[in-house]
């Protein structure tokens, strides 16, 4: 039986994330995911580096600065992954806030930020339309603009585990799902199942580290451990739709009837549209997005660009996601208003388990627990190994130029990037938008000659 310092399940960027800091700092780690890394909550965010401007509302100051850092440093950290961008917040006359208020409110966010956020600035109608020609200029009043960080999830997700694994004590497995932890006297012996094969393994662990994102809750009870549900699960999906469909200069915030936000935000030579926010009870793995939460956004985005013709045909494709969002004692309000804060929670001495907070701030929140486990297990902790850049990028980028792809450079981005399925490979190495179902062919490539490969 294989021994290992730590065991870590489930490969979101939580799992990646920490793998990665435990391996820098010398701690022999085996990753286990279900499904494909970075396949589940980790590639249906909003894809945004954020302090989140809304949070301003609750208050949320400390959680606001502390993404603000860890965005301006991903910004430097991996420029191929992410950028900033301009963010208009339009203003009508029936919006609850008035344009000084708006100021005042931006002003906290670079303030925040130790003005590493480029300048926010507050722009009247006429300037707002020259920005987002597509915007109803029916009771316009002007708009705020400020500046967040665009991502590609899945890939800084793809690229920590890559960095992980350069380290010769990481080791990560995809298509496992763990299916039950024995406690022993000094850990755990962690079983775990190949979703493809059927064949089973078992390996000992000294720590256990649970970081399966909302799946949490339904996971470790049936894994046995004593747990009380945390999660308030919330579903939000997005429509990828055609670059053409909207005019806009950089994003846009839209300001929802039933008080919520819905960002509009180009990228990747088409236009993200999202988000929704109900509560889950249905399987959460692999979920879909519905018609009704379709024509939801569809109806918002109708609003707000009148004249646009936007319609079903303007879709390209649509995901969805659960937010792990973590209970708050005596809260009442809707599941918008629920903080983004994170837990750690100990239910024994040998196991960890994360839910909870943002994409943008998982180094810090991984980061918590690596600083108490290393020297647990007899080494000293250097918390600046993950401030060094990424090593192993993806072979084809996200943003900027793609390269024509060969059936040889398919066969590279298979055998270096842990591709195991076809899906793996056009949705989160290739990064194409189209349904997997849609595509006919990649570079002249037809898709048979690709799936061959599998
Ligand atoms: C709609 C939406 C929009 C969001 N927008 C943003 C945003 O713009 N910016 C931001 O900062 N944050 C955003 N978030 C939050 C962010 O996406 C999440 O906080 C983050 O991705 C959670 O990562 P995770 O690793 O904890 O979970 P996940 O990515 O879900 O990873 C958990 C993994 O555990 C695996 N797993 C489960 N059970 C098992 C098992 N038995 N064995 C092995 N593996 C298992 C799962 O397959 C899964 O891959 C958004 C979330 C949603 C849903």
């Amino acid at each position: 039986m294989k021994h290992y310092d730590v065991v870590i399940v489930g490969g979101g960027i939580n799992g990646c994330g920490l793998l990665r800091d435990l391996a820098l700092n010398g701690v022999s780690t085996l990753l286990i995911e279900k499904g494909d890394f970075a396949s589940q909550t980790s590639q249906s965010s909003s894809k945004m580096l954020h302090g989140g401007v809304r949070y301003l509302e609750n208050f949320d100051f400390g959680l606001v600065a502390e993404a603000l850092e860890e965005k301006n440093l991903w910004l430097k950290l991996a420029p191929h992954l992410c950028f900033e961008r301009e963010f208009y917040l339009p203003l009508y006359n029936y919006s609850k806030y008035r344009p000084w208020m708006l100021g005042c409110g931006l002003f906290i966010y670079d303030f925040l930020s130790h003005f590493q956020n480029r300048p926010f600035a507050v722009l009247n109608k006429e300037e707002t339309l020259n920005k987002v020609p597509s915007l109803d200029a029916k009771g316009l009043k002007g708009s705020g603009r400020y500046f967040d960080g665009v991502v590609d999830d899945a890939k800084l997700t793809l690229e920590c585990l890559y960095d992980a694994l350069i380290e010769p004590n990481a080791e990560a497995l995809s298509y496992h799902e763990v299916n039950n932890c024995h406690k022993t006297s000094d850990g755990y012996e962690v079983t775990f199942k190949s979703v493809l094969n059927g064949k089973t393994e078992t390996v000992k662990a000294k720590y256990v580290v649970f970081t399966a994102g909302p799946f949490t809750d339904k996971l470790l009870p049936k894994l046995n451990f004593h747990w009380k549900s945390q999660l308030l699960p919330s579903k939000g999906i997005h429509l990828w739709i055609k670059k053409d469909s909207i005019k806009a200069e950089g994003s846009v915030v839209l300001t929802t009837k039933d008080n919520r936000v819905v960002f509009v935000i180009p990228q990747r030579d088409a236009i993200l549209v999202g988000t929704t926010e109900t509560p889950v009870d249905q399987e959460m793995f692999n979920i879909k997005a519905t018609e009704t939460e379709v024509q939801y956004l569809l109806n918002v985005l109708k609003q707000y660009f009148p004249h646009t013709g936007l319609d079903e045909n303007s879709i390209i494709s649509t995901y969805a996601g659960v937010r792990p969002l973590v209970k708050e004692e005596g809260h009442s309000e809707g599941l918008g208003k629920v903080s983004r804060f994170h837990k750690i929670y100990r239910p024994d001495e040998r196991t960890y388990v994360l839910i909870g907070g943002k994409y943008t701030t998982f180094r810090r929140m991984t980061q918590e627990i690596a600083q108490e486990l290393v020297p647990r297990l007899g080494k000293r902790y250097s918390p600046n190994l993950t401030l060094n850049p990424l090593r192993q990028k993806s072979i084809v980028p996200t943003f900027g130029k793609k390269p024509e792809l060969t059936l040889e450079m398919i066969k590279k981005i298979i055998k270096e990037e842990k591709v195991t399925t076809f899906e793996d490979l056009v949705k989160r190495r290739l990064s194409l938008l189209e349904e997997t179902q849609n595509i006919k062919e990649i570079s002249g490539i037809p898709v048979e000659t690709i799936k061959a490969l599998f």
